[in-house]
């Protein structure tokens, strides 16, 4: 038996399933880092009817809106763009959300 065989054999499989288990996790692990406390605790805000009838009348190009879990954050990005701070016009939509 060739042992470094057996073993380049192992180590395959275990790529294998660390890829497996890197897919299944990576959706936390692509959670939103907060530029403003540097962790990821960027949750999107998921509006009503009224609220992103609202937010579309900002005229922004496919905006959404993140709060951040770890430092309570108000952020928005336009389609995949940079994250900005929320400023005033967005303190309502952000108040709409009910808080968990
Ligand atoms: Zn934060």
């Amino acid at each position: 038996m060739d042992i470094w065989h057996q073993m380049a054999k192992e180590w395959y499989w275990f790529v294998i399933v660390g890829a497996l288990v890197a897919v299944a996790f990576a959706p936390s692990f692509l959670k939103g880092k907060c530029p403003q406390c540097r962790k990821r605790g960027l949750v999107s805000v998921d509006l009503d009817q009224v609220g992103q009838e609202q937010l579309a009348s900002f005229g922004l190009s496919f905006p959404t809106l993140y709060n951040c879990r770890k430092c309570q954050a108000r952020l928005y990005r336009e389609r995949s763009g940079e994250l900005k701070a929320a400023d005033d016009r967005f303190t309502a939509l952000f108040e709409r959300e009910p808080t968990v």
